[in-house]
């Protein structure tokens, strides 16, 4: 195992708006002058760690890129490289030059925010806290409890009463502090971080610096996976903003540092039941507006308000990238086509492929480009989705199975 100093009082984290920047052993997530979130420094010169994949977590592979992390930490739950498949299958049906599924339901709590938790959970400890946080809707909820009873952190997670039972559960079971809220998520988010400082909490929100930079990890394997010749589209599903900013920051840092020769154009997509980063874009707006009535099946992309939706349209400019907004029918639709390929993920996930069939749809896309989804999360998180579909079943008696096999032949 790698053994390095810890130098995060020599990192910086840097104001995404206005530039002014912080130093990095404090928690600070937002700017205090324009309340925009804040970002860590770039890396400009690493590479790629040798060492046997098996044994590696993600931390000691692509540890150039995380140099105020000390791996002797032992936080790690082996998150991370997930598996990428190419599907010809749908790139054929489709009619796109190639398809990728980055698949992140293998994360050791089924989501993608382990990548975010890790690095978030190890912040927290450097700079002393000995209690964590979290609001969310599931999926971080799981993440942040499990990585809490992994580190031996007081953990409180802050939930919202709307959330269905299913997604309940499987947070309790790691026996965090569990506070069902009554209120809007983008609310509850805000009065946490309000609390965070009253009560010596670090809160891991979905766009905690240091959350978003555990999400430049997926973009380092897809430049792996696909040997350096990155898709030209990475679509993401966007909540909070968090997650499609530290991918895309990922591509930046291995282009600054001569790994790959382009950053892909990044692609963020909303439910059209709450897309307030969707509205702003196609309004040229470079601030998003909250939405006054989210109503989507896909619960993790509900989000009236993303803290980190300014930086995203700043991004999105930059990178040249767009925002696409898909109904719940065109998600549900998806999902069937992803079941279809072997691969259950939840509806969120499945609105990147609805995406991806928008785009082609409307011309935008002309057939040769490579493309990638990221898939954030497992289908048996959501199980309730499945109501949405025709699902072929039969029932018989024993002694009726001989017949009825008959008949569907
Ligand atoms: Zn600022």
């Amino acid at each position: 195992m790698t053994r390095r100093c810890f130098k995060i009082k020599n990192i910086k984290v840097i104001c995404t708006k206005c530039g002014k920047s912080y130093l990095a052993d404090i928690l600070q997530d937002r700017c205090d002058d324009c309340n925009e979130p804040l970002e860590v420094e770039m890396v400009k010169k690493g590479g790629i760690r040798e060492g046997n994949l098996l044994k590696q977590n993600m931390l000691e592979r692509y540890a150039d890129f995380f140099p105020y992390f000390n791996t002797i930490n032992d936080v790690s739950l082996r998150e991370g490289f997930s598996p990428l498949l190419e599907s010809e299958k749908l790139a054929n049906e489709i009619g796109l030059g190639k398809l990728y599924l980055k698949n992140e339901s293998s994360n050791p709590t089924w989501s993608f925010k382990d990548r975010g938790t890790v690095t978030g959970v190890l912040h927290a400890i450097k700079i002393g806290y000995k209690k964590i946080a979290t609001v969310s809707s599931g999926n971080m909820a799981a993440s942040v409890a499990a990585y809490g009873a992994k580190s031996g952190l007081k953990t409180y997670v802050f939930v919202s009463s709307q959330i269905p039972i299913e997604k309940i559960n499987p947070i309790a079971i790691y026996n965090p502090t569990l506070v069902t809220v009554e209120g809007r998520y983008d609310l509850i988010q805000r009065q946490s971080l309000r609390l965070s400082n009253k009560y010596g909490i670090y809160m891991l929100n979905s766009d905690a610096t240091f959350r978003v930079e555990g999400y430049k990890s997926l973009a380092f394997e897809i430049c792996e996976q696909t040997n350096f010749d990155v898709p030209d589209y990475v679509l993401v599903p966007n909540s909070s903003g968090g997650h499609i900013r530290g991918i895309e920051k990922g591509f930046r840092e291995f282009k600054e540092c001569g790994l790959i020769k382009k950053v892909p154009k990044m692609v963020c997509v909303q439910a059209a039941g709450c897309s307030p980063v969707y509205n702003a874009f196609i309004a040229g707006a470079d601030k998003v507006e909250r939405i006054d009535k989210p109503n989507t099946l896909a619960h993790g992309i509900e989000n009236a308000l993303p803290l980190s939706g300014n930086q995203v349209l700043r991004m999105l400019k930059w990178n040249n990238g767009l925002c696409v907004s898909v109904t719940d029918e065109e998600i549900i639709n998806a999902q069937a086509t992803l079941a279809g390929t072997g691969l259950l993920l939840q509806p969120e996930s499945a609105a990147t492929l609805a995406a991806v069939k928008k785009l082609k749809k409307e011309k935008y896309f002309r057939g040769d480009e490579k493309v990638l989804c990221v898939l954030t999360g497992s289908g048996l998180k959501y199980t309730a989705a499945f109501e949405r579909h025709e699902l072929e079943q039969y029932t018989c008696k024993l002694d009726e199975m001989d017949s009825l096999l008959g008949s569907l032949q």
